[in-house]
């Protein structure tokens, strides 16, 4: 069994929808997906009722929606939804930096709901240099809140090494796999993250795909390919029971 902890749905239907999701999820054998909001991707309410709809199978991961004066109590209020199980932080979609005093009050919130964090640092397009979007820069608001697990979006990629000391410095920090395997394919230093978790240890990583911009089926085939001398323990814990213990799910 596997869970996919990192996949979008768009709400208008223009790149992979909820039916597209589960087809995919059935064919690769997922068997539950955490389905992330993001700003002209998805709403939060509109992704909790589609969760709601496939209870069960679709958990959802909103974002605080900081152009709106109310976010702090839309925030509580999706937090205290059924399916909600996360929160994200985009800060290069959100257009936002670390250390901005909104995302410290929304990780407040995070911590008084129990919700764990994901942040997505994946340097590209205009914000491109943004001292947000490298691993390190995690580390302030990571310390801040020792009690909130803190997931680092496509491991940090391509500063995997950065990631690495992050996590160690950090035991609070948890690393998601989705996307870079593929982005990055032939990439040297996609050699380093099997020593990287064995470093880390295997209880701190989490199977995502990044659907609807990654296939399921293919991706799983090259964790399974990255992955095929670790023990069946290693490989359930990656892809299925870590995910399950963060997110209570
Ligand atoms: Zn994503």
């Amino acid at each position: 069994m596997i869970i996919d902890a990192h996949t979008h749905v768009y709400e208008n239907g223009s790149h992979g929808g909820v039916e597209q999701l589960i087809t995919q999820m059935k064919e690769a054998e997922i068997e539950k997906s955490i389905v992330i909001a993001l700003p002209n991707v998805c709403s939060n309410i509109w992704l909790l009722s589609q969760c709601e709809q496939n209870i069960g199978t679709l958990y959802g991961m909103v974002f605080p929606n900081f152009s709106l004066e109310t976010w702090e109590k839309d925030l509580i209020n999706l937090f205290s939804h059924k399916c909600c199980v996360g929160m994200k932080i985009h800060p290069r979609i959100q257009n936002i930096e670390l250390d901005d005093q909104r995302v410290e009050r929304a990780f407040e919130i995070a911590e008084q709901y129990g919700m764990p964090v994901e942040v997505d640092i994946f340097p590209w397009g205009e914000r491109l240099n943004s001292p947000s979007l490298k691993p390190f820069a995690l580390h302030p608001i990571t310390q801040k809140f020792p009690n909130i697990k803190i997931i680092i979006a496509h491991c940090g990629a391509p500063h995997i090494l950065e990631t690495m000391l992050l996590a160690k410095s950090n035991k609070n920090i948890y690393i998601d796999l989705s996307f870079f395997l593929k982005y990055f394919e032939g990439f040297s230093f996609i050699q380093d993250l099997e020593p990287l978790c064995k470093k880390i240890g295997y209880e701190r990583f989490v199977y995502g795909s990044d659907f609807p911009y990654i296939n399921l089926n293919q991706y799983i085939v090259i964790v399974q390919n990255m992955f095929e001398d670790i023990t069946n323990k290693n490989f359930e814990m990656l892809t299925y029971l870590n995910t399950k213990e963060i997110f209570k799910i």
